[in-house]
């Protein structure tokens, strides 16, 4: 057809588009593993499938538009008011709100990187300026010079821990020391998409930061230790007025109905979930270890995935990972991530790792 004339914004031109990893090409007889979105290996539990079950019944009717349900039972579960509670289609749908109820154009939003592709994403979206601290040579956030990159125009800065793609967590006292040093007004989110699967003693636990500093906005997620990345559920805990903020930039009815039932039932198979975060994190160690026996030098992980900062070889290794069948994620020159899954995929990880040589 015709070329169109309709007049799109110019910061799309700019933006990289979201990519999920290639998908691999398995020899014939061999199983492939998807290891490329750090997704939970295990299907929905009995009860979770139960409940989706009998929602799917009433689909007719839209969904609970204020999310009460889900949202007090959170409370409970968080010991917090569910006024201090929104949810989002994801919790990558939550933090596009909290940039938008925060940023005006021009506006600035700083964040480390490597991180979390979406953080530039929905920054440019909401017509604000991503500022990205490169992460030091361990892989971990430089909260010293984010800080120094905090200025009158930041009013969002994100800090991801464990961080994604490369693993480590945030420690409590650097943040509290990074805390101290920004403006009160300028909201702080936690992203902690990946806080089931950690072990780490120091790691910050954004519930306990954010009892004491109302800036604070703690982020999670029912896509990963929960298992329901294909419901698109996800929340923020904040003060009350930030919590209502981000409410209002939602889409109306955005998260559905099965959505909701199944993130309840979730949290009321709390310890059943909880077995299957501990033997993916044992699954995790297990991998770590055999990796470091191997040779290799890798950053810390307390997430469900291991990070290869492989450089200029990062394209020789996600292409070694998909001729054995696993799909990988790639970034570049920087490195490949590889999700924790089932434990022959995790089996064969370690094969390819072998065989590739370590570095
Ligand atoms: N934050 C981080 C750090 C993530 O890695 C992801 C998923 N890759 C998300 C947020 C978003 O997850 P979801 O939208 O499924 O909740």
């Amino acid at each position: 057809g015709a070329s169109p004339t309709v007049r799109l914004r110019q910061v799309l031109g700019q933006m990289p588009d979201y990519k999920p990893g290639r998908p691999a090409a398995a020899a014939a007889g061999v199983t492939p593993f998807k290891l490329s979105s750090n997704e939970n290996p295990y299907g929905p539990l009995p009860s979770v499938l139960a409940a989706i079950t009998e929602a799917a019944g009433s689909v007719n009717r839209y969904p609970d538009m204020a999310v009460v349900g889900l949202r007090e039972r959170l409370g409970r579960a968080l010991s917090v008011s569910s006024d201090c509670i929104a949810t989002g289609t994801g919790s990558v749908a939550v933090l596009a709100q909290i940039v938008q109820a925060a940023c005006d154009a021009g506006d600035e939003v700083v964040f480390a990187w490597r991180s979390f592709e979406a953080y530039p994403i929905v920054t440019q979206l909401a017509g604000a300026t991503p500022v990205m601290v490169a992460l030091d040579d361990r892989a971990r956030h430089r909260l010293d010079a984010m800080a120094d990159a905090v200025t009158e125009r930041t009013r969002v800065v994100l800090v991801c821990t464990p961080n994604n793609p490369t693993g480590p967590t945030v420690h409590r006292a650097e943040l509290d020391a990074f805390l101290d040093r920004v403006p009160s007004d300028v909201i702080v989110v936690i992203d902690e998409a990946y806080v089931e699967f950690v072990r780490d003693p120091e790691a910050v636990r954004g519930l306990e930061v954010w009892r004491e500093r109302p800036n604070v906005v703690v982020l999670r997620t029912f896509s990963k230790a929960y298992g329901l990345a294909g419901l698109r559920v996800g929340f923020a805990v904040a003060h009350p007025d930030v919590a209502a903020a981000i409410r209002k930039t939602a889409t109306p009815f955005g998260v559905n109905s099965l959505a909701q039932v199944a993130a309840v039932a979730s949290l009321d198979a709390f310890d059943e979930l909880n077995e299957r975060v501990e033997s993916i994190v044992a699954e995790r160690e297990r991998v770590v270890r055999a990796l470091q026996d191997q040779g290799w030098k890798l950053p810390d992980s307390d997430a469900n995935f291991v990070w290869f900062p492989l450089g200029s070889d990062s394209t020789a290794f996600a292409e070694a990972c998909e001729a054995a069948g696993l799909m990988v994620r790639q970034y570049g020159d920087d490195g490949v991530r590889v999700t924790i899954g089932e434990a022959e995929a995790n089996s064969r990880l370690l094969e390819v790792a072998e065989a590739f040589g370590a570095r």
